[in-house]
């Protein structure tokens, strides 16, 4: 979603380190370059100015204490991406904990903000946490609401309170309450109430959504809102503060292509906590939000926290430590070994936002939107109809067994031959890879043909400035997009 501000942040910092010791004139332009960078993707005037005034003058008193050139431009990169988490709020911020559960969490905002998607979001996380949630269908206004939180619920394995139809009929405050009891009776350790937004702020809206916040008394009234939305997010989130009270917000919709820098001085501007992001209709489309990750997106420096915690849940421990000492050993990298790869990798999610986390994805954004998922499954299922026996050694392929495999992948022969000379390739490169010729693999990950590699050398630090582009690249995962 911020990948046009990214890429004119990364623009403005790639000039500036190729300009030799800065003026204070460079300064005042690159606050003039960020600044508008930041208003074009609509966030809110004053949180810019007050960013801007910090950068400006926190870098012309960095200035004089630096020598050289390169040194000064990190310094001010290093600044800016401070400042950048603080607006984003700093430090990450977890639900708290009832001392007696349960734990009650109330979602509040607009209709159609994805109250209900991310009620299942919620309680999938935290059951996958160990704890035992319930959600409560407290929105008796929206047709269908009460089911869509029934089917949501059943998807994820959480068993939902909904005693009244909705479709306008029952009380919702009731409902909560009612709720909350059971949920206590029935000893869940945290409720999750879904209630009912209005098309736009109204008085009738937080009327309701502040009698069931006294009713029920929860530890936490998470605000969703659609970062679609523009600058309505803001007045939204402060008229919802003014109004109900929250304690955190999650953002929606951020998978969406809007500008959505609205949604980036929320935090900021009611000095409530950004805590998670939905990123998609299904729900695995969900993140704990982290300031300084989400930062390190715009700044161009990718967001490889977040791309190892998921290749570290994705990929099963065991088969990592094999694969690591078959590397170590000497041993061939086969189809088999890349079969379990690539398994692994579907389970991290759809590559192209996984690209996106990668350091300098803002400027790849052509590539990434242009990479084609069902490639994956095509190669998965030539490598599925060979025999164990041809995964470990592709000179049994002779024409006829590829024939055959053509055949049962429903693929051409030529696509099977592509295949194989790009594992050949790849298979080359793992032995250049262990002689010590080229940079280290990330543990546990292979190299898939065809498919680019997140974190592979070459790639910037934490709080380091993105690559400078080139047509070629010396990232590894770049070249591979761009071949
Ligand atoms: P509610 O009225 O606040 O309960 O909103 P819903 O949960 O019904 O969501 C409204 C619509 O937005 C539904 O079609 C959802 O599938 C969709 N939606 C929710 N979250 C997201 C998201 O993060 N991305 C996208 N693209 N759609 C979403």
């Amino acid at each position: 979603m911020f990948d046009a501000l990214s890429s004119k942040i990364s623009g403005v910092f790639g000039s500036l380190r190729n300009r030799g010791k800065l003026s204070t004139g460079d300064i005042e332009n690159t606050a003039a370059e960020i600044r508008q960078a930041l208003l074009e993707a609509d966030v809110a005037l004053p949180v810019v100015d007050q960013f801007i005034e910090k950068v400006r003058t926190g870098s012309l008193e960095l200035l004089p204490t630096l020598q050289s050139g390169v040194n000064q431009a990190q310094a001010i990169f290093e600044l800016v991406n401070k400042e950048l988490t603080e607006i984003l709020g700093g430090g990450a911020r977890r639900v708290r904990y009832a001392k007696n559960p349960p734990t009650v969490i109330m979602l509040a905002g607009l209709q159609g903000a994805g109250k209900t998607t991310l009620a299942a979001k919620l309680a999938k996380f935290y059951k996958d946490q160990g704890d035992t949630p319930i959600l409560v269908a407290s929105d008796l206004q929206r047709p269908n609401a009460v089911k869509q939180l029934q089917v949501v619920g059943e998807s994820v394995g959480v068993p939902v309170f909904a005693p009244e139809p909705g479709n306008g009929v029952g009380n919702p405050v009731q409902v909560a309450r009612d709720g909350v009891a059971f949920a206590k009776s029935k000893l869940h350790n945290m409720v999750i109430v879904d209630t009912a937004g209005r098309l736009g702020v109204d008085e009738d809206l937080m009327m309701e959504a502040s009698a069931i916040r006294d009713a029920i008394n929860p530890n936490e009234i998470l605000f969703v809102v659609d970062a679609m939305i523009g600058q309505d997010a803001v007045r939204t989130a402060e008229a919802f503060r003014d109004g109900v009270g929250f304690d955190g917000v999650v953002l929606t919709k951020l998978d969406g292509d809007a500008r959505g820098g609205a949604a980036l001085s929320i935090a900021s501007l009611t000095g409530r906590p950004i805590m998670f992001v939905s990123t998609g209709e299904k729900i695995a489309d969900f993140d704990i939000f982290y300031p300084e990750r989400m930062a390190s997106r715009i700044l161009g420096m990718g967001d490889v926290a977040t791309l190892a915690e998921q290749a570290q849940k994705a990929f099963n421990p065991d088969t990592t430590k094999k694969l690591e000492e078959k590397f170590a050993s000497g041993e061939d990298f086969t189809l088999e070994d890349f079969l379990e790869q690539i398994e692994a990798m579907s389970k991290m999610g759809n590559m192209g936002k996984l690209l996106g986390m990668l350091p300098g994805a803002g400027a790849m954004k052509k590539q990434i939107d242009n990479f084609d998922e069902s490639e994956i499954t095509r190669t998965k299922a030539i490598v599925q109809s060979m025999t164990p026996a041809e995964r470990r050694d592709l000179k049994l392929l002779n024409g006829s067994r590829r024939a055959r495999i053509a055949t049962g992948s429903g693929r051409a022969v030529s696509d099977v031959n592509k295949l194989v000379e790009k594992f050949t390739a790849a298979q080359k490169m793992m032995k250049q890879l262990r002689g010590g010729k080229g940079p280290a693999l990330p543990p546990g990950m292979a190299l898939p043909p065809g498919m680019p590699l997140p974190a592979m050398g070459g790639a910037p630090k934490m709080g380091q400035m993105p690559p400078k582009k080139k047509s070629r690249s010396g990232n590894p995962a770049k070249r591979a997009l761009e071949s």
